[in-house]
């Protein structure tokens, strides 16, 4: 018997809130922490007759920054139109939306080929009260600058799905275009899912909505796989629904069944004037303006840095971090050994001590650049052990103060006086005249005990690199 082999496919939609200061047709609030009710509303978000949409040009800025981030082709040409049908939380009867003149077109995110990504207006936010059988209509939310991405179908596993949605939510917060966050409805993700014989063109998509987070994205898509496979498997053929995901029983259930295909009946929105980027004064540095983007810092760090994998992703999945990182390190001369040296250090100190700290804490607390810096100098000249470092690391934090200060006044710099270390290297010496002798034969081993019985005889304040030097001199 042969055995067929199945493959997934993936395509995803994705909606994101844009981060502006007021709607995308009015002057109402964005708020999205707006806990009242029907509050930022005015006569355009509601659909009041006569009332006139204006465009939100920071919408579109955004727009075209994510676009130029993702290596897309920004439209010059662009124009809203009406997305025609009936819900309570469109007033209107329809949603502004782009149809055939998106913002932007291709592109590519983590190796995953990007279809479009155009503007449009949010949705009120419909809560239905099982009780008492109401349903209330929020129009907060009503018309807030929503930005849709939609991917090829191009994805074959849930992991894959889950990191391109992570990186995704990475970029938009570099880019300030949102702070994207699942939880809050600020990023809400569909995943298209079909499997198909091997070689085949693809099968018949379902659509899995109302994923939020990104565990549920990997989860859903997973499971929507292995259920499809079944079916084929069995002989039988998947039906295009719509499906979402049950978190108790860790499955995807149907929804709806796809109703012959939507006629939105898109035309043109007659309110809104047609744009022509090019021609837009406030959209002409659009290139010029971004910052850097994750997967540049991703290489500069591991480049010209030289951290190793996991610390350059501390670095840019913390923003905050990379920014102290990189003022720590400016003006530093990169051809020299002892700046790898001094950027291990300081980036070790970063991933166990502070990170440490902030995990502990709750919360991530740096310490001024100037005085971790100034510590750091201390640990890389030997003045301080790397116990001492800690606790000094711990003071400037929590406490604040100099570096210097505290090492002063807690008795943590190493001595590093050679009279008084040779007094007790020939102290150690006479007491451990065997131990010496087989170090002088040659065991090294030897070296490290002699070492250690003289840190017991400084109380741990002795340099032990210095301690090292003296016994190797007194070798002859
Ligand atoms: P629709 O017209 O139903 O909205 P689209 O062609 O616009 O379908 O595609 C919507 C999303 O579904 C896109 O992300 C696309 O990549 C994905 N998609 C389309 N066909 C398939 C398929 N057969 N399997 C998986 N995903 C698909
Ligand atoms: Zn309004
Ligand atoms: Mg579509």
């Amino acid at each position: 018997m042969s055995e067929i082999k199945y493959k997934p496919t993936i395509g995803l939609e994705v909606h994101v809130e844009l981060n502006t200061k007021t709607k995308m047709f009015c002057r109402c609030l964005n708020n999205p922490d707006e806990r009242q009710p029907n509050v930022n509303i005015c006569p355009v978000c509601t659909a009041q007759p006569g009332a006139l949409p204006v465009i939100n040009k920071d919408a579109i800025w955004h727009i075209l920054r994510v676009g130029v981030a993702l290596d897309g082709r920004l439209a010059d040409f662009t124009e809203f139109d009406r997305k025609n049908y009936f819900y309570p939380d469109i007033p209107k009867g329809y949603q502004i939306s782009q149809d055939k003149y998106p913002l932007v077109s291709g592109g590519s995110l983590r190796g995953v080929a990007i279809t479009r990504v155009h503007l449009e207006e949010d949705t009120a936010k419909s809560f239905h009260d099982v009780k008492t059988g109401e349903s209330l209509v929020d129009f907060n939310r009503s018309s807030l600058p929503l930005m849709e991405l939609v991917t090829e179908p191009v994805i074959n596993d849930g992991p894959t799905a889950s990191a391109f949605a992570k990186e995704l939510q990475l970029l938009l917060r570099y880019l300030g275009a949102s702070e994207a966050n699942m939880e809050k409805g600020q990023m809400r993700i569909e995943a298209n899912v079909s499997v198909a014989p091997e070689g085949d063109k693809l099968g018949t998509k379902v659509e899995i909505k109302n994923l939020n987070s990104f565990r549920t994205v990997e989860k859903a898509i997973d499971e929507e796989i292995k259920r499809q496979t079944g079916v084929l498997e069995a002989g039988g053929r998947v039906v295009q629904e719509t499906r979402g995901w049950d978190e108790n029983k860790q499955t995807t259930f149907s929804q709806r069944l796809k109703e012959s295909s939507h006629d939105y009946r898109y035309f043109p929105d007659p309110d809104l004037p047609k744009l022509f980027i090019s021609e837009i004064p406030e959209f002409r540095n659009v290139v010029e303006s971004l910052p850097e983007l994750p997967w540049q810092r991703r290489r500069r760090y591991a480049e010209l840095f030289g951290l190793k994998t996991e610390d350059v992703e501390v670095f840019v999945q913390d923003r905050s971090l990379a920014g102290f990182f990189d003022e720590l390190t400016e003006g530093l001369d990169h051809a020299l050994d002892e700046t790898k040296e001094y950027l291990k250090v300081a980036a070790n100190y970063i991933t166990s001590d502070i990170l440490g700290l902030a995990a502990l804490a709750g919360e991530l607390r740096l310490p001024p650049v100037g005085d971790y810096a100034e510590l750091l100098k201390m640990i890389m000249g030997g003045e301080v052990s790397s116990r001492g470092a800690k606790d000094i690391l711990t003071i400037i934090i929590k406490e604040g103060g100099q570096p210097r200060q505290i090492a002063k006044e807690r008795g943590l710099f190493q001595v590093s006086d050679e009279d008084a270390m040779g007094a007790i290297v020939d102290k150690v010496i006479v007491d451990n005249k065997n131990v010496f002798e087989e170090y002088k034969a040659g065991k090294e081993k030897a070296l490290q005990f002699l070492v250690g019985q003289a840190m017991k005889e400084s109380k741990g304040s002795a340099n032990p690199g210095l301690l090292k030097k003296l016994f190797e001199q007194k070798k002859g």
